[in-house]
This record gives structure tokens, sequence and C-alpha cells, in this order.
């Protein structure tokens, strides 16, 4: 039996989708390299399918996007259009039932899905169709979506996922494969990102990045707006505001703060740039006398050159990562397992000796990763660590597509700061307050902040909220 390692103490339960209308083109490689771009969205399973028109075919296995496609498979994938999704998930045995898109075959043809988020009302939802003699095959809240659109009354594709979008409490992010095209649907709350583009080659794209739609050739790149359900064509796109967007909406903080790649655009702003005035906040919140500023890489970086040109202090390296590591299914052995965190990062001695660190990080979980971290610093001569953090602490669970865990498992539910600074072993720690967070944001409102505040923006299922996120996959 397999299991995953993980090396980290960050969030999992993200996943990237995409979605590609370019008929005259090999719309398989495109889906391949935007899932690429997406990579960090989700390492532990990938699907594409195609559809022709009539017929829709499928690819989708546990691994890296580079694992589960080769040049062979992705050329059997022929087709008009196409839709792909990368996972996070939890459990080895589960990973491939889980693995998206979902295909299946309906009254209406072919219809597959890619959901990146989660549903809050999924008990419910799983009931109603259970009592309808629906049966399903797994836990999943993206299956629930799948088996009620194929069951949805309407003309079209377009009305059937209108009718449908107001049963669905949560966070759905989704691209929908049919004969009929390729369509984009974004929840009213807007908690997940999702943007569109024009082909150069001709056609459109969605995908859950823009830096995604990039590295494929896309131009005049939009966020599908909270409520929209946008059909990809080969001319304008065809826009529906499906549902009037909540006020006010709920976007994921989180995926300025960790899970985006810098290099893309949420809510119409750089995340790097983001970023880096999270690290000028802190250095404005928390000052500390030191002698350098050190990320710990990657999503940290900019904050930390923000720290620095904010404070003075003179930025450098101090942890170097083994980018390749990810996520394995190969287990160390127990005494390479207690290394933890050695295995994904070396320390520069020469940059650490004798100097006292300033170490920013984004967020700290389970607090598992922060102790060893810092003890690798320690053990290379740094005198003084402070550790700054750019978000405030995570003290509730998500429920709309995050994996932090339960309560139990954040260290913030049960700790003060002080106690956590003395957990991992730090001289002092500053978590980021919500105030400074919001302005290196841009704004005050329009965002959930649920993990840090336990204020949801909308109501959980009783059901869900004892378990956290155990019971549901995204
Ligand atoms: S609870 Fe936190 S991680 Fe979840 S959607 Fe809200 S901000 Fe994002």
């Amino acid at each position: 039996m397999t299991e995953t390692i993980r090396f980290d103490d960050r969030p999992g339960e993200e996943c990237g989708v995409v979605g590609i209308f370019a008929p005259s083109e090999d719309v398989a490689s495109m889906a391949y390299f935007a899932l690429f771009a997406l990579q960090h969205r989700g390492q532990e399973a990938a699907g594409i399918a195609v559809c022709d028109g009539e017929t829709a075919r499928i690819r989708k296995d546990t691994g890296l996007v580079s694992q589960v496609f080769t040049p062979e498979n992705l050329r059997s994938l022929r087709g008009r259009y196409a839709i792909g999704h990368t996972r996070y998930s939890t459990t080895g045995s589960s990973v491939l039932r889980n693995a998206q898109p979902f295909l299946i075959e309906t009254r209406y043809g072919p219809l597959a899905i890619s959901h990146n988020g989660n549903l809050v009302n999924t008990y419910a939802l799983r009931r109603g169709l259970l009592q309808k003699g629906v049966g399903l095959l797994s836990s999943s809240d993206s299956e629930v979506i799948t088996l009620m659109l194929a069951g949805a009354e309407g003309a079209s594709w377009e009305e059937r996922i209108r009718t449908t979008m107001p049963k669905w409490r949560g966070a759905y992010s989704l691209v929908i494969l049919t004969r009929e095209g390729v369509f984009a649907v974004r929840d009213p709350w807007g908690f997940r990102p999702l943007s569109v583009g024009r082909l150069k080659s001709g056609g459109h794209a969605a995908a859950s990045e823009s830096c995604a739609l990039r590295t494929i050739g896309c131009e005049a790149i939009r966020e599908v707006k909270p409520g929209e359900v946008i059909r990809l064509s080969n001319t304008a796109l065809s826009v529906l505001q499906a549902l009037p967007p909540v006020e006010p909406s709920a976007l994921c903080t989180f995926e300025h703060i960790y899970f985006s790649r810098p290099d893309s655009i949420w809510d119409g702003r750089s995340v790097h740039h983001i970023r880096q005035r999270l690290g000028v906040e802190l250095a404005r919140e928390a000052p500390v006398e030191a002698d350098v500023v050190i990320p710990v890489p990657d999503s940290s970086i900019p904050a930390a050159i923000g720290y620095a040109r904010e404070s003075g202090i003179p930025y450098n390296d101090g942890f170097i990562k083994n980018r390749y590591i990810g996520r394995t299914f190969i287990e160390p052995t127990d005494s390479l397992r207690k290394q933890g965190v050695a295995l994904k990062f070396n320390v520069l001695e020469e940059n650490l000796r004798d100097r006292r660190v300033v170490v920013i990080d984004d967020s700290i979980v389970r607090g598992n990763t922060s102790g060893p971290l810092l003890r690798l610093l320690r053990e290379a001569g740094a005198c003084e660590v402070h550790l700054r953090i750019t978000c405030p602490p995570i003290v509730s669970p998500c429920h709309m597509g995050v994996d932090f865990g339960t309560c139990e498992e954040l260290i913030a539910h049960h700790r003060t700061v002080e106690e956590i600074c003395r957990h991992v072993g730090a001289d002092t720690l500053h978590f980021l307050s919500l105030p400074s967070m919001m302005r290196a944001i841009g704004r005050a409102t329009g965002y959930c902040n649920a993990c840090y505040t336990g204020a949801y923006p909308l109501d959980v299922e009783p059901e869900q909220a004892k378990t956290g996120f155990e019971n549901s996959i995204c």
C-alpha cells in the first residue's frame, strides 16, 4: 500500500482546471501545456477529456502531468475542444477514483467536468441524488455536480447549467465539456479564480490562473465574473450572468498569500506585487534589528524582497529548495523521514553564520515545518532567528476547497502566538494583522477571511463543519 508523504506544512486540496475551444488546433496538447503551468495547484493526479462534437475521450491517472501524459496517449486524444484537471488529494487508494475530469454519458451526449473548489452543502445534495436512485461512486462533490447536471432539464447545456447553479452552495470554478462545446462557470461568491482568454491561433481558453492562459498564447485575458457562465467559441465569447454576484464577494485571500503563481493576475491584481506589499506591511508592523532577510522559498520570495526594501536590511538566500521533490509516493526510510524538511531544503551556511536572521514565510498551518526549518538555520550558525508570517494565524478550517485540516490540527487554533513562537524555536514571531494584509491586497472587503476569523461567508452544513474537510474530496 502506498501513502502520500507530506514534507511540508502547506495546505492541499487546491486544483487547477483548464478548458480549450480551438477546433483547428491540437487541443489535447494545448490542455497539457496549460496543466503544466497549473501543476503547483495539485500534483497527485491529472486528466484531459476531449470531444470532437460527437464522441468524448479521456485520459487520467495519478501522478504529475508529465507522468500521466506521453506523446502517444496525447495523440489518441483527438478533438475540437478539451478540458483538463490537475488535483491534490489525501489518500493513495482513492486518488484514481476521484481523479478528474469526471466523464459520463447522458441523454444529451457526453458530459465531462473539471472542478476547483468545494461545495458546503454536499451532504444534502448527495442525499437528494441517492433518494432519486442515482448511484454514486465517490464522496466527491464534483461527482455530485456532474450527476446533477446530467439529470437537469432544459433545452441546452447553458440552460441546464443556469437552472442547476442555484442548488450549489460554496466554491465552484468549473470547466464543462459537452457536445455543444466548453463552458466556464464561477460561483456567485467568486471564491476560486477562473479566467478566459482569446487564443492567438483562434478560439478561446479558460484556466484557473492567467499564467496558464499566457503559457498557451492567450491574449485579451479577463476573469470569469462571479455567477457567470461563459461559452467558449471561435468568435466572441457568449456570456451569461446566470446568478447575481453575491455582495460582498468572498474571494479567497489565500490565493494571494500562497496558492497562485506570482505571475498570475487575481482580482485584477498582480500576485507578485501583492506579495511584495505584504512584506512591506510586515516590515512596518513588526520591525526588528537584523543582518539579513531570507524567504522560505518559493512563495515567500516576493514578500522577503518587500520586507528587505522597506526595512533596509539586506535580502539574501538562506534556504535552497529542491524544486523537484514535490510529492512522492516513494516512502523514505525512517531515518530519512526524520530528516523530513532536509529532503526539501538545504541551507547556505555562509549567508547565515553569526547573522541575525529575519525569515519570511507565507503561513503556519499545522506548525510541523517551521521548527525543523528554524533548526536548520541555528545549525548553520544563525545567532538570532525572527520569524515573520505574511498572514494572520489560521484558526479555522476552510470548507471552500483548501485542506487546512480540522481545528485540532491547526496550531493557532489552540496555541497563542507566544506558545507557537516557543514551539517553533524562534526568538520572535509575528503574524501580519488582518487590516495590514488587506491593505497590501488593496481592498478592505470582498474577500473571504474565514480561516483567520472563523466568520464564514455562507452557512456550512453541520456535518461538514464537524468533520472539516476529511470527508470531502475536491
Ligand atoms: S477560509 Fe481561507 S482558504 Fe478558505 S476560502 Fe476563505 S480565505 Fe480561502
